[in-house]
């Protein structure tokens, strides 16, 4: 457990392998975006079948919002976009629905921390989105974001192309750290099992690295 939400729920971390490699797997962060949940679940057992154990140490989150997520809302229980109140170089100190000031949220507080810990290469979260799919990345991952959209069909977005996103975790642990991020978008309110069969050879190829 890495922390718990403002209702006082688990934000549970499990770590599979013990490669040199470590990458981070967030399930979900956004409340009413569960259609990644059944990839999270399957993913070990998958990265343990491609043979990872040894190359990559992977940490997955499942759930960084499960407040949220029980309440089919984007935001945590106090109302904040917990993908907002990351101390990005960006913060928008004029939203309150920001969380007024950078890291006020506890879900942001436990995933910041686990960041700082493991210190990743690689960071993958789960989104959706209303209409269309698509792989966002930020930082150095234009390569891993590109390879991942060959093996998963999803194209790759330009964070210019969508809209601002101050105090995202890709803000904070992309632009500002220089760790690459890869923030998946499928479609929202597609089938759990459709999305993993979509997203499994992509997530190995980018954990693979
Ligand atoms: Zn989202």
């Amino acid at each position: 457990m890495i922390g718990t939400s403002v209702k006082g729920a688990p934000i549970r971390e499990l770590t599979v392998g013990h490669g040199p490699r470590r990458v981070l797997f967030v399930g979900g962060i956004h409340g009413d975006e569960p259609e990644g949940a059944l990839t999270t679940n399957e993913l070990p057992a998958a990265f343990t079948a491609a043979g990872l154990v040894d190359v990559v140490t992977l940490t997955i989150i499942e759930d960084v919002n499960p407040d949220g997520r029980s309440a089919g809302t984007r935001e945590n229980a106090n109302g904040v976009d917990v993908n907002r109140n990351f101390p990005a170089s960006n913060f928008d100190y004029g939203n309150t629905a920001n969380g007024g000031e950078p890291l006020t949220q506890p879900e942001a507080i436990a995933l910041a921390g686990a960041i700082d810990r493991i210190n990743p290469a690689l960071v993958l979260v789960a989104h959706s989105w209303a209409g269309r799919q698509f792989v966002n990345f930020d930082g150095p991952a234009r390569e891993i974001a590109e390879k991942f959209s060959a093996a998963t069909g999803l194209p790759v977005e330009e964070s210019s192309s969508i809209a601002p996103t101050p105090g995202s975790l890709g803000s904070f642990v992309g632009r500002d750290r220089g760790i690459p991020i890869l923030t998946i978008e499928v479609l929202k309110g597609s089938d759990q099992r459709s999305v993993w069969d979509q997203l499994r050879a992509g997530l190995i190829e980018a954990m693979r690295g």
